[in-house]
């Protein structure tokens, strides 16, 4: 540890670890505070201001940790705990990172949710007196990332804060890598769906705050109330748009959208330790714009994410063919994000059918052009805060230098949208004159090690470099020169790292040298000379080593400064770029997946002819397609079937047409129109939330209910089996009673599967409700599955078939069989109507119902009858039990 240190001040840090490390929890105010070493005075009063973050200690080569922080990242990144010295009695605890793997650390960090403030030595090691100055350059937390090591290309990283008022919630979100910032109100039931919508990484709320956040959503920071304060809020966002009010963006109707806001503002740049001028404007985001897609549904229709939190295979896994990060950050938006304006979704479809039409060219010249661009978003930002590295800015000078191509390719389409993006991807002279000027062809990746800045850029660098690469010349003339003049012939002019610049004369010789030459060193055959004129040669050569890095350096920095007015031009092309691949991969996958344009219905309706489920379809030989009719007269399609019939795989690509069209994405269809949808809600599959500790029937009911409260007759809403999760009679009766709501009041376009068959009577009572079925048929001795949606519901369940499909050993199918006979006789002998408790799971007996009581009971028309009448049918009903 000593020697890890030896930049850094050695003696003090010694005296501290022997002598004087103060107790955990020694503060400022700590009476003995002043007692300790001024270097721990220091630390003490560096973590003090950053209690809740882990500190990291830039002391030399290492960061250090101590303390408490010590144990924790010691346990987090499996770094070795070490313990020095003792203050009073206690050992000192300490652990450390290699600040040129600083990165890795920091990495694993944010993922598990921890802050960090990074301490710098700023002051001189060689020349202070005290410690080294120090102080806390930048802090990394999960929301706050720009570093491209830490950041996955993929998506966004946001920053999200709350503040609540009576009822309303204010949300505001930041991609700080991006600029993009958002902010929203929504009443506060709503906070799951918008934390499901967002996925922040980071999550600021108020210490007062007490919200039902999903577990495990985000790391949570909580700030003080005051930071929340309107007044200081409005002051913030102000000092950060530079804007006198904030009525331009619209934030005047909404004060809980406004604290949040400036809290996360005040935090994003406290963070940065720089300002962040790339964010330069706040939109509100109205959730009305976007169909609303309940978290259970995000999961359920797998759009980013499989049921078990895998990336792949999902929709957008199967989409993303994106050529740039930005298209497939953009892409994932999309999808989490279908729009309700169909004007926009017109133009978006225009565009992309535009791009597909002409077979492949026109789209893959577009995406070959799009492929070599830089991450000009993520770069852009990186700008703004002074985080660009060399390799970013060539990468962006490269960029650039191909928008007049693509702009031009662009505006050569006939679409309104890609003429637009044709004016988005306009060159920019400055930034790209300025770069291609700045920037050497091929820079080194870090500024520190020189070899970034171009060859006649700066006058004053070339001279420097000159001097170092004259060098070579000037010593070969210096040698001629001095062999000339003391008749030594083998006489060399040299160089080493340790001694600099010598002339090395054999022993033999040295009897020769001239009177000006100092003895520099002695070896066995041989003698160092140097020379007044060396001398001064290498104090040239060597100064200008180290002036030519300090002068890129500094060059480096105004380049950055200079390239800030063009920020907000640079976002603009960021985003022409990122749509542009969202495009011509919507028009790319269209073609490769055989998709159609979706045609955009004003009613809430679903019409799709020869619709696939475009990631099983990806998955299975041969899919077969179906069509699904669902318009307000033809309101529920209750599917039946059995297991494994494919009701789900059904039901969902029903739901992924309609959200794609939405999107502005062709469809895995035939043909498909689709009308204005509101919102789309799933209840499918059981999945115990058993973290959150509710069973699976207890999840299945929420879900239901929330269905229930929120779907409207714009709604499209998928039940699978409903009602699964408890007993026969409890789960067909509640089913019943759910699908009956449904209709009645909600009357949103749903799909209904269910294995009890019961339901599919509900037919006779609602002509808007269809029976439809999937079908298998028994071979010798399995089951093939037909795939194919048929009018009517279905007639068998094939529950022991699936079984023996699956591997259920043949004794316990055989058992099983027997007793199914034996439990339909039972059945069919107490009832005239065999087929009422068909169902898969357990044909429970029709006990309850005498078919005989059932029959008169649906004779009975009650407001048709007298009292009289009614009081004579209860008698006969009676008489019946008596029987
Ligand atoms: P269910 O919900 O009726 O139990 P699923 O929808 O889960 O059935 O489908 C079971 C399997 O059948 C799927 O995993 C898929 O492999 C296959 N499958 C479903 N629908 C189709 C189809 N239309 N064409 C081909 N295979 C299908």
């Amino acid at each position: 540890l000593m020697a890890l240190c030896k930049n850094c001040d050695l003696a003090l840090f010694k005296y501290i670890v022997i002598n004087d490390f103060p107790k955990e929890g020694s503060s400022l105010n700590d009476p003995g505070f002043s007692h300790h070493t001024p270097m721990m005075q220091q630390y003490l009063r560096i973590k003090g201001q950053h209690p809740d973050m882990l500190l990291f200690y830039r002391m030399g080569d290492f960061y250090e940790l101590f303390f408490g922080d010590a144990e924790k990242a010691a346990r987090l990144l499996d770094i070795t705990l070490t313990s020095r010295g003792a203050s009073a009695g206690e050992p000192i605890k300490m652990a450390g990172v290699p600040y040129h793997a600083v990165e890795q650390y920091l990495a694993k960090l944010v993922k598990l949710g921890e802050s960090v403030a990074i301490c710098e030595q700023i002051g001189d090691p060689n020349t202070s007196k005290g410690p080294v100055e120090r102080k806390v350059m930048r802090i990394v937390t999960p929301g706050t990332l720009t570093d491209s090591a830490l950041l996955d290309d993929k998506r966004d990283s946001l920053l999200l804060a709350l503040w609540q008022k009576n009822n309303t919630l204010g949300i505001a979100w930041l991609a700080l890598a991006a600029g993009r910032f958002r902010a929203t109100e929504i009443k506060t039931p709503g906070l799951a769906a918008e934390i499901e919508r967002l996925r922040p990484a980071e999550i600021l709320m108020a210490e007062s705050a007490d919200y039902a956040l999903p577990a495990g959503a985000a790391a949570i920071k909580r700030l003080p109330d005051w930071q929340f304060d309107p007044a200081a809020a409005t002051r913030a966002l102000c000092r950060q748009f530079s804007t006198h009010n904030l009525t331009a963006f619209g934030l005047d109707a909404l004060p809980a959208a406004t604290c949040a806001a400036g809290a996360l503002i005040e935090y994003a740049r406290a963070t940065q330790g720089n300002s962040i001028a790339h964010v330069t404007a706040l939109a509100i985001e109205n959730s009305s714009s976007y169909i609303g897609i309940d978290p259970a549904t995000r999961r359920n229709l797998e759009i980013s994410e499989t049921i078990r939190g895998e990336p792949a295979p999902t929709l957008l896994s199967l989409l993303d063919t994106c050529v740039t990060a930005m298209g497939s950050r953009s892409l994932r938006h999309a999808l989490h994000h279908p729009l309700r304006d169909h004007a926009q979704v017109r133009a978006r479809l225009a565009a992309v059918a535009l791009l597909a039409e002409d077979g492949a060219s026109t789209c893959d010249a577009l995406r070959s052009a799009l492929k070599s661009c830089a991450d000009v978003e993520r770069i852009t930002a990186r700008i703004a805060l002074k985080s660009a590295r060399p390799r970013d800015l060539s990468g962006l000078r490269d960029t650039l230098a191909r928008l007049p191509q693509l702009s031009a390719q662009l505006a050569a389409l006939d679409s309104p949208r890609l003429q637009r993006l044709a004016q988005e991807v306009q060159p920019l002279e400055h930034a790209g004159a300025l770069l291609a000027r700045a920037v050497q062809p091929e820079p080194a990746s870090v500024v520190r090690e020189g070899g970034v800045i171009a060859d006649g850029f700066d006058a004053e660098l070339d001279e420097l470099r000159a001097i170092q690469t004259n060098c070579g010349q000037f010593l070969l003339d210096l040698e001629a020169r001095e062999r000339a003049r003391s008749g030594i012939a083998n006489l060399k002019v040299e160089y080493n790292r340790v001694h600099g610049f010598y002339i090395e004369v054999t022993r033999a010789q040295s009897e020769k040298v001239p009177d000006d030459y100092r003895r520099r060193q002695t070896l066995k055959n041989a003698e160092r000379y140097i020379t007044p004129e060396l001398k001064t040669f290498e104090d040239k050569a060597l100064s200008a080593q180290e002036r030519a890095l300090a002068r890129e350096k500094l060059l480096y920095e105004q380049l950055l400064e200079q390239l800030a007015p063009d920020i907000p031009s640079l976002q603009r092309v960021a985003d022409g770029l990122a749509e542009t691949d969202l495009l011509a991969t919507f028009a790319e996958r269209a073609h490769a997946l055989d998709f159609c344009m979706p045609e955009l219905a004003d009613a809430p309706l679903i019409d799709i002819a020869g619709g696939r489920h475009p990631v099983v379809e990806a998955q299975v030989a041969d899919f077969i397609a179906n069509d699904a009719q669902i318009s307000p007269a033809r309101q529920m399609l209750l599917v039946t079937g059995p297991n494994m019939g494919g009701k789900s795989t059904y039901m969902r690509q029903v739901a992924l047409i309609a959200l794609l069209a939405h999107c502005g994405s062709f469809v895995p269809a035939r043909r498909a129109r689709i009308g204005a949808l509101d919102q789309i809600f799933t209840r499918i599959g059981a999945a115990d939330d058993l973290a959150g500790g509710r069973s699976t029937f207890m999840v299945e009911m929420t879900e239901a209910a929330y269905i229930l409260h929120h779907a409207t007759p714009a709604s499209l809403v998928l039940m699978d089996e409903i009602g699964r999760g408890t007993s026969t009679f409890d789960g067909l009766a509640l089913a019943w009673a759910i699908a009956r709501h449904l209709l009645d009041a909600n009357k949103c376009l749903t799909l209904f599967a269910t294995h009890y068959f019961e339901l599919t009577r509900l037919a006779q009572e609602f002509r808007q409700l269809a029976n439809v079925h999937l079908d298998a048929v028994e071979h010798k001795d399995h089951i093939v599955f037909l795939h194919s949606v048929e009018e009517g519901p279905a007639n068998q369940s094939y529950g022991l078939q699936v079984a023996q499909l699956a591997g259920v050993p043949a004794s316990v199918i055989r058992a099983a069989r027997k007793h199914l006979l034996q439990l339909e006789n039972e059945s069919a002998a107490r009832s005239q109507q065999p087929d009422l408790f068909t169902t898969a799971a357990a044909p429970e007996p029709a006990a309850a119902i005498d078919a005989a009581l059932f029959a008169q009971l649906q004779d009975i028309d009650p407001d048709t009858l007298s009292p009289r009448q009614a009081l004579e049918a209860l008698y006969s009903l009676k008489k019946l039990l008596e029987r």
